[in-house]
């Protein structure tokens, strides 16, 4: 249930709401917007009276959720929530749409340094790059672990960017925490609970990524766990879901941007790397996500594809990455909302985001 306040509530009636829900041993959250403010019930309402609140002093409206998507939900939180990193550059609401790019695994000095110059230069302000990698089989390269972030630590400071890697063990969150800008949680690890708990209690945005086979309450639900552990930094990563089309590697749902838009207020951005498994495909599926609205893209890029120790196939060249950035420089144009880029002239150092405006 969330309970609405008038626009000229007073503190008083907003705190008489909340004190009657806490007498009856019901949770709530105070949720400040710009314009209203909103009482949420955390857990189960069933059994509270909806007229005993909607007939009380400074409250517009009453609704009962049915759905129990409640943090995560525009209904709870009107506005868009903005992250705002160190330096201004924000993710979400009006800002300007970002591009984060980088190779699939952090793999040596060199394939980093040769990435993050390449990104650097071309204007975008974030790096990707696992360091711990989610392979399908324990074959596969795994990651240089944290070796790899102390490599993506030092190039990023060198280049002024800010840092995306993935995390897969609850335990390694604070650790990671401390060298990510961004902290990914991967497609596999969505419905992971225990790393989402975790993840509750980091004062560091995380970009959670859709399960491959989840469904979209599914997504906004595992955002739920972060949010509800008190992280408000949260920005979800559609990259593709399982159909029954295999020609590609996945389906990227693209019909989930506006959808995301409708039913929340996160930032969503869209991978179309894993999405669709194809290079060639990634510049178009990048031009159609900004197109849907957006608030950014995620690009694996790599200076030798074809030698890439994890994700080759999608692996964008130089060439491509460069021509897709002036692509999307023009569809930010059409669509009157600028790609973010950054004229690279001294190194910057990376510091921790502050937290979430909205
Ligand atoms: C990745 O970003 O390299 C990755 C493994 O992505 P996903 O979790 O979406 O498969
Ligand atoms: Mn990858």
């Amino acid at each position: 249930m969330i309970i609405i306040m008038q626009k000229n509530a007073k503190d008083a009636e907003i705190a008489h709401v909340e004190k009657i829900l806490s007498n009856q041993g019901i949770h709530s959250e105070r949720l400040i917007g710009e314009k209203q403010t909103v009482v949420g019930i955390i857990g189960a309402s069933h059994g509270l009276d909806i007229s005993t609140f909607s007939s009380m002093a400074g409250v517009q409206e009453v609704i009962r959720v049915t759905s129990p998507v409640r943090l995560a939900s525009r209904l709870t939180h009107p506005e868009d929530t903005v992250i705002t990193f160190s330096d201004g550059t924000s993710i979400g609401g009006s800002s300007p749409s970002v591009v984060i790019a980088g190779p699939c695994a952090v793999e040596s000095e060199d394939q980093l340094r040769r990435t993050a110059e390449l990104v650097r230069k071309n204007g975008v302000r974030f790096l990707r790059g696992g360091a711990f990698k989610p392979r399908t089989s324990p074959y596969s390269f795994q990651g240089l672990g944290f070796d790899g972030l102390e490599l993506l630590k030092k190039v990023s400071e060198e280049f002024g960017l800010f840092i995306v890697t993935e995390v897969m063990e609850p335990a390694h969150a604070p650790r990671i925490a401390e060298f990510a800008d961004i902290v990914q949680v991967g497609a596999r690890n969505m419905q992971n609970f225990p790393l989402l708990r975790q993840l509750g209690s980091i004062n560091k945005p995380v970009l959670l990524k859709r399960g491959p086979a989840s469904t979209i309450e599914e997504w906004l639900l595992a955002a739920e766990y972060i949010l509800s552990g008190g992280n408000d930094q949260v920005i979800l990563c559609e990259r593709g879901i399982r159909t029954y089309e295999t020609t590609l590697r996945y389906t990227l749902d693209l019909s989930a941007v506006p959808l995301i838009k409708e039913l929340s207020h996160l930032p969503i951005i869209v991978d179309p790397s894993h999405g669709t498994g194809r290079r060639e495909i990634v510049a178009p599926m990048s031009r159609a996500a900004l197109a849907a609205g957006a608030d950014g893209v995620i690009v694996e890029v790599h200076p030798d594809p074809l030698r890439a120790l994890s994700d080759g196939v999608q692996a964008l060249t130089f060439e491509m990455f460069e021509e897709m950035m002036s692509e999307l420089v023009r569809i930010g144009d059409a669509i009157n909302r600028p790609v973010l880029l950054e004229a690279f002239t001294k190194p910057k150092s990376v510091k921790a985001p502050i937290r979430t405006a909205s």
